[in-house]
């Protein structure tokens, strides 16, 4: 071996010796948090893709900036860069990035990370532009699992009695189990995945409860939409495998949408073309708990989100009821189902960059085969920030908070607030309030025009009240026409008064059903107040009697006319029809 090969082998050596020691030192920390302070104003960060910064560096120079990539410690000849920041696709789109003004610990190599920092430029060793950092987050990925039906109470006496082991040694060996309750909603499969995947209320999704939904969730409003859209359809992968079929609908006209009484749209019927991986079907954990493995399989090395979800309490509850030896053994196979995936994280050494949350839609009713009154539920994670209980409308805040993405302008703004920071004073009564509200608004006043009258546009006007009145919904024919905007006024009750004018002109004669919903913000064991009114277009009403003897001799001259110009050969028989006086529904009487 030549003296040249010697150095370089023991340089390789060295090499090696140090960054195993590094790897070593630098597990045993977490990435620092930025702290704030309180004498230098925080300056304002704007997201830019490292793509864009590695070819805009001159432009840049002094912004304050938000930014991904991989931590790369390549060999280089600065002595100050800490390591590299590379783009997750683009492998020549790199910055330089220190942390070591800051104090800051260093990350793993090719972990995904997000950097805030201020662009500068150091001219020592031919000049450098770099990322000052002020803090730096490891980007993590999620898996939001839901045990469809899975009561609060039940499943803790299934924990103390050693029965889900693999869920116990989860929140034993570095996890958490906390309280959610739902408090706005109906508590039923689509009232409860839809605000656990938005984290909205229902009135901003239109997707009340299994018979109340007027659209699909609108587009861009799901976690993995947004989260597609946040992170870069190339740069992120997203997954939503289902077990139910009906109220998880992907399809417009499937499952339960084929009978929707106000729509046939799937609730889900966004999701398809914005994910990679988008199934549903009414199947067990067996199948679909293969798929889910096979998903963490091939993204073992991307950044992703799933929502894996099983169906088996849910089926059983309602099969066999809540204490039946079939609900038990439904948690029983998701909690099999809970160990494999954490196994197979474990065997792909994902495990330290994966956050878990754990959820249910709604709980089960005590003995019983339905959930009508079900709010109480739990969230599992192994997310260690996660400090507090709450209400299901914040779960999907707590995972935007365990993906890095709180703190975003949500558009419209998250009804919710994550489980890793305190709620903002006085919200919590609001809700204990709301939670413990248990009447439904009273019906709806509607007056509107009828019968021959609605030729044109007609007004319907309404009134509708209730102490924690939420939303008012029109309908016309069970089709939705409007949700406001209405008059609001809040006082000991609040009162919505609402006009809508009603375009009869162009529809059919017949009869109309005008429906006014009313929704309060209110315990799950709440419903919707309905009041209804009908109203006629264009009927023929029967003629007062002393009216037909004048009609009949004005149609008798008229049929001789007719005929007579028929004999002359003037006109066809289309034209002469015509010159019939045409019944208009002004010109009849009631
Ligand atoms: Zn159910």
């Amino acid at each position: 071996m030549s003296s040249l090969g010697k150095i370089s082998n023991s340089l390789l050596l060295i090499f090696l010796i140090l960054t195993s020691l590094f790897v070593s030192w630098s597990i045993t920390f977490q990435p620092a948090k930025a702290q704030p302070s309180t004498s230098i104003p925080n300056p304002i960060f704007n997201y830019y893709d490292l793509n864009y910064v590695s070819s805009n560096l001159t432009a840049l120079n002094g912004s304050a900036i938000i930014t991904r990539g991989l931590a790369k410690f390549l060999g280089s000849i600065y002595m100050y860069e800490d390591f590299w920041l590379q783009d997750q696709l683009n492998q020549s789109a790199k910055v330089a990035v220190v942390v070591g003004f800051a104090n800051l610990t260093i990350p793993q190599p090719d972990a995904l990370i997000e950097v805030r920092g201020t662009v500068e430029y150091i001219s020592l060793s031919g000049g450098l532009f770099y990322i000052n950092a002020s803090s730096w987050e490891e980007v993590k990925n999620v898996i939001l699992i839901g045990w469809d039906a899975v009561q609060r109470d039940h499943l803790f006496e299934m924990l103390n009695s050693g029965r889900l082991s693999n869920l116990t040694s989860f929140v034993n060996q570095n996890g958490r189990l906390f309280n959610i309750t739902i408090m706005d909603h109906i508590t039923d499969t689509k009232a409860g995945w839809t605000q656990i995947l938005t984290g909205y209320r229902w009135w901003r999704t239109g997707v009340f409860n299994n018979e109340y939904w007027f659209h699909s969730i609108p587009r861009g409003y799901t976690i993995p939409e947004r989260v597609e859209n946040y992170f870069g359809k190339d740069k992120v992968s997203t997954a939503f495998i289902v077990g139910k079929l009906g109220h998880m609908e992907i399809q417009d006209g499937t499952g339960d949408a084929a009978n929707g009484r106000y729509t046939h749209e799937a609730i889900y019927r966004n999701l398809p073309s914005a994910l990679d991986v988008c199934t549903n079907g009414a199947r067990n954990a067996n199948v679909v708990g293969p798929s889910m493995l096979q998903f963490l399989e091939n993204n073992k090395d991307n950044h992703f989100f799933a929502f894996f979800h099983f169906s088996d309490p849910d089926f059983a509850g309602h099969a066999s009821g809540e204490n039946s030896i079939e609900y038990e053994q439904a948690i029983e196979l998701c909690d099999n189902w809970l160990g494999q995936i954490i196994n197979k994280l474990s065997a792909l050494n994902i495990s330290q960059k994966t956050l878990i949350y754990l959820t249910a839609d709604h709980g089960f009713d005590e003995g019983a085969l339905s959930h009508w009154n079900a709010p109480y539920i739990f969230l599992a994670t192994n997310d260690m920030n996660v400090n507090r209980n709450g209400d299901q409308v914040d779960v999907a805040p707590t995972v935007y908070y365990g993906l890095g993405m709180w703190g975003q302008n949500f558009d419209p703004p998250l009804d919710g607030y994550p489980l890793q920071v305190n709620l903002p004073e006085g919200v919590e009564q609001d809700r204990e309030n709301k939670l413990s509200d248990t009447t439904k608004p009273p019906e709806a006043t509607i007056v509107s025009q009828n019968g021959a009258n609605i030729a044109a546009t007609v007004d319907i006007r309404f009134n509708a009240s209730d102490k924690y009145l939420s939303a008012v919904l029109l309908l016309i024919n069970d089709t939705l026409k409007a949700d406001g905007p209405w008059a609001w006024q809040s006082k000991e009750t609040v009162v919505a008064t609402g006009t809508y004018a009603w375009d009869a002109t162009s529809v059919d004669p017949g009869s109309y059903i005008i429906t006014v919903l009313a929704f309060d913000e209110h315990g799950a064991n709440n419903g919707v107040s309905t009041s209804t009114i009908t109203v006629y277009k264009g009927v023929i009403p029967e003629f007062p009697k002393s009216m037909i003897l004048p009609l009949f001799l004005v149609a008798t001259l008229l049929a001789a006319v007719f005929l007579k110009r028929q004999r002359n050969g003037h006109a066809s028989s289309a034209k002469a029809a015509s010159r019939f006086p045409q019944f208009s529904i002004d010109e009849q009487c009631l």
